[in-house]
C-alpha cells in the first residue's frame, strides 16, 4: 500500500499595478483560460492551485489576487498576513508600473516575512510579453529584479502560451 502523501499549503500573494494582468496570470496558470474582458472585483479573489509535486508530496498554492485595491501602501498587514511568496507583477508596456515595483517590494518587505525573521521569497514577474516580446524594457526588468534582490524573474504571457507562439511560427 503506498503511504498517503504529504500536503503542503502555501498562502502566495499577487500584487502589482493595475492592470498589468493579475487576474489574466492567475486565470492562465490555475483554469488555462484567457479573457479580453476587465474584470474589476473589488476585494480579494482567491484560486488555489494544486501541484503533485514530487512522488510523495501534494502543494496547494492559494494564490491571493488583490482585485481591485492596487495602491500600494493600501494593504493592510492583515492581507499579507503568513504569505509564504509573492509575485510582483509589471506590464512590459507601461514604465510607470516598473517604477512601482520597489514600492510594491518595499510594502510587503516592511508587513510580512517568514517564521524565521526572513523576507519573503518574492519573483518579479514582466507581463504581456506577447506585445512586447523584445527591447530594451525586458532588460530593464531583469536589471531591476537583481537590483532589488528578487528571488528570481520571468517574463510572461497571460493570453499566448508556448505553444501558440510555437503554432504562429509554423
Ligand atoms: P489586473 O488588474 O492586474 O488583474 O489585470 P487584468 O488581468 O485584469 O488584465 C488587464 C488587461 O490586460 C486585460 O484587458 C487583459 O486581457 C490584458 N492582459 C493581461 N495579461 C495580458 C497578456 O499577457 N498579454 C496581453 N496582450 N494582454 C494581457
Ligand atoms: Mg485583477
Amino acid at each position: 500500500m503506498s503511504s498517503p502523501k504529504r500536503e503542503y499549503l502555501f498562502k502566495v500573494l499577487v500584487v502589482g499595478d493595475l492592470g498589468v494582468g493579475k487576474t489574466s496570470i492567475i486565470q492562465r496558470y490555475v483554469h488555462n483560460i484567457y479573457s479580453h474582458c476587465y474584470r474589476a472585483t473589488i476585494g480579494v479573489d482567491f484560486a488555489l492551485k494544486i501541484l503533485n509535486w514530487e512522488k510523495d508530496n501534494v502543494v496547494r498554492l492559494q494564490l491571493w489576487d488583490i482585485a481591485g485595491q492596487e495602491r500600494f501602501g493600501h494593504m493592510t498587514r492583515l492581507y499579507y498576513r503568513e504569505a509564504a511568496g509573492a509575485f510582483v507583477v509589471c506590464d512590459l508596456g507601461r514604465a510607470v508600473t516598473l517604477q512601482s515595483v520597489q514600492c510594491w517590494k518595499d510594502d510587503l518587505d516592511s508587513k510580512v516575512m517568514l517564521k524565521n525573521g526572513k523576507p519573503i521569497p518574492m519573483i518579479l514577474i514582466g507581463n504581456k510579453s506577447d506585445l512586447f516580446p523584445h527591447g530594451t524594457r525586458i532588460q530593464n526588468v531583469e536589471d531591476l529584479g537583481r537590483e532589488l534582490e528578487f528571488t528570481n524573474c520571468h517574463m510572461t504571457s497571460a493570453k499566448v502560451t508556448h505553444w501558440q507562439t510555437a503554432c504562429s511560427i509554423c
